[in-house]
């Protein structure tokens, strides 16, 4: 940990009845760095992420954003300074594009809603989708909608961005274009945790993989490291088989 971590998660522990989901899982993240977070179907990726911004309230450990202990009382405000991506994308049917954008930023930050549309319009131009305001989500692509969600992130302002498996709901040929706004985030120094499985990214984005398995970091290192040469028997058998 040094004194630059805006995100510190410290041995977070999770149980759901006689299964303990997270034994202990420690990381800090410091301003402009990419995590990404692997490993297999249901060795806690999902439950760590929700227990950052408090979807699901640990067991024990603490979560810090930007030195501030994250807790029940500043739970509003610690969320709306965390964007979520989820996998299904998580939009609402029934709002156009614009309104989706819009609505968490009057709602939430209480933001006037010329400035929300203006917000809005910004960050649908940093996804692409500048010429999409008007649509409903059933109207676009997979890909186009996960960048949706992106830009409704985006437009919170948040100190932290955390994807779940953001293009695992997609078919293949529409995952490209969602990496590729995630690697533009990236490069533009946001800071980020990315649980997924796109190989290619955690090599050309992350600055330090994390891999997981039954809820424990059972490896942790820069991907060239990771890839070439993990030290871990199951790290090297799960990466042979997505890579
Ligand atoms: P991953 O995202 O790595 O696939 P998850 O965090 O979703 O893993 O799940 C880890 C384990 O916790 C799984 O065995 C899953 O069934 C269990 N689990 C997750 N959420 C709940 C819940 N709300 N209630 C009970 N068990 C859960
Ligand atoms: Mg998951």
């Amino acid at each position: 940990m040094t004194d630059t971590a805006i995100l510190q998660v410290e041995n977070i522990r999770k149980r759901f009845g006689d299964a303990e989901v997270l034994k202990g899982i420690s990381f800090s993240l410091n301003r402009g760095e990419t995590k990404v977070v692997v490993g297999p179907s249901g060795s806690g990726k999902s439950t760590l992420l929700r227990c950052i911004n408090r979807l699901t309230s640990p067991d024990s450990g603490k979560v810090l954003l930007a030195e501030e202990e994250v807790k029940e009382a500043n739970i509003d405000s610690i969320r709306s300074r965390m964007g979520f991506v989820f996998q299904d994308f998580n939009l609402f049917a029934h709002l156009t594009v614009l309104d989706n954008i819009r609505i968490c930023q009057t709602k939430v930050k209480g933001v006037a809603h010329d400035e929300a549309t203006q917000r809005a319009y910004h960050e649908l131009e940093r996804v692409g989708l500048s010429d999409r305001g008007g649509a409903y989500p059933a109207e676009l692509s997979g890909g186009q909608q996960q960048r949706v969600s992106i830009a409704r992130a985006l437009a919170m302002d948040p100190v932290v961005m955390l994807f779940d498996e953001p293009t695992s709901a997609l078919d293949p040929e529409l995952t490209g274009e969602v990496v590729k706004v995630m690697q533009q985030l990236a490069e533009e120094g946001m800071t980020m945790v990315v649980v997924t499985h796109e190989m290619s990214f955690a090599r050309q984005a992350a600055d330090e993989v994390i891999f997981m398995e039954g809820g424990h970091i059972v490896e942790q290192g820069a991907p060239d490291l990771l890839f070439s040469r993990a030290s871990n028997e199951r790290t090297r058998a799960f990466l042979n088989v997505i890579a």
